[in-house]
């Protein structure tokens, strides 16, 4: 790949590589993904991320919750480990843990929430996933957001998160096409990814994923490829955990992106009309079987 130039190669996101576990590792060897949580009654979405991570193949996944949410968690994922993050001392002091190496911040996390805990998640430079609130909440000033950013970083937006960080991209992307050169979602995401310095993955029926170089590729929802069924709530939660379980398994963030773009479309399809984003890690297992 193209390093340092502009690469203008768009490639088709296929079969992922994961790899398998080794037969002599153990769960330190698959790395150990911290999904942070919103506060009592918002937990649902990082624990149905926290869930995906585990079923990707991380050898240890925690949520940081604050101490009102931690009797909501502890219930749900008998797998999970639980520590109390309320505010940012808490989760600094939680990645002096330098096996933490994957981070999953923005699933149900709440706005001040975001602002409090998305700075230093970054400053601490591992692997991060940040959807949802961690990106509303920097709508009104995403250069604020860009400086923070590192290239062990991948953003997840929906339509609407990416329309809130990148108006006028936005804003391209709609304009009829007799008013100006055509500007396609792959454009746009390739943009995004120049001006944030991170891997950007555009959610949709296509999902596109691009890096600040402009390498970039495209799954298309279409004929085999498609999966109406994901259009339900916390699919995305269920995407953003399995890009943090597999960065926490060793992948970079581009392959990440990818890899699990692909998983998420290929496990809702195994599942089948009825899907809701609990089903999603549940399939799983049958979709990393058929490929080992
Ligand atoms: P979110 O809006 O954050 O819950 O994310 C929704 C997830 O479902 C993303 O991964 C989308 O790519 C996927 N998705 C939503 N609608 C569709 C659709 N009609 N076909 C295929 N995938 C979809
Ligand atoms: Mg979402």
């Amino acid at each position: 790949r193209a390093r340092g130039g502009r690469d203008d190669r768009v490639t088709e996101v296929l079969a992922p590589q994961v790899p398998p576990k080794g037969a002599a590792g153990h769960k330190y060897d698959h790395g150990h993904a911290l999904v942070l949580t919103g506060g009592f009654g918002r937990t649902g979405a990082a624990r149905l991320a926290a869930r995906a991570a585990l079923r990707v193949g991380a050898g240890l996944v925690t949520l940081g919750a604050p101490g009102a949410a931690q009797m909501e968690c502890a219930g749900q994922i008998t797998a999970l480990m639980l520590r109390r993050v309320e505010d940012g001392d808490d989760l600094s002091l939680l990645l002096d843990d330098g096996r933490l190496n994957a981070l999953c911040i923005g699933p149900g996390l709440g706005l001040e929430r975001a602002r409090d805990l998305v700075p230093v998640a970054l400053d601490a430079d591992r692997a991060t996933v940040l959807d949802a609130d961690a990106l509303t909440a920097f709508g009104e000033d995403a250069d604020a957001l860009f400086d923070l950013l590192h290239e062990g970083c991948v953003l997840t937006p929906h339509g609407g998160e990416f329309a809130r960080l990148f108006p006028d991209l936005d804003d391209r992307l709609a304009a009829p096409p007799d008013t100006g050169p055509a500007f396609s979602r792959v454009d746009a995401a390739r943009e995004a990814a120049r001006r944030a310095g991170a891997v950007v993955l555009l959610k949709g029926p296509d999902t596109v994923i691009a890096e600040p170089d402009g390498h970039c590729a495209v799954h298309a929802g279409v004929g085999e490829r498609a999966a109406p069924w994901l259009a339900t709530a916390g699919a995305g939660d269920v995407l953003s955990g399995l890009i943090a379980g597999l960065m926490a398994r060793g992948l970079a963030p581009f392959d990440a992106a990818c890899s699990a773009a692909w998983l998420h479309v290929e496990a809702a399809r195994a599942f089948g009309p009825g899907l809701i984003a609990e089903d999603l890690p549940e399939a799983l297992p049958g979709v990393l079987r058929a490929l080992y």
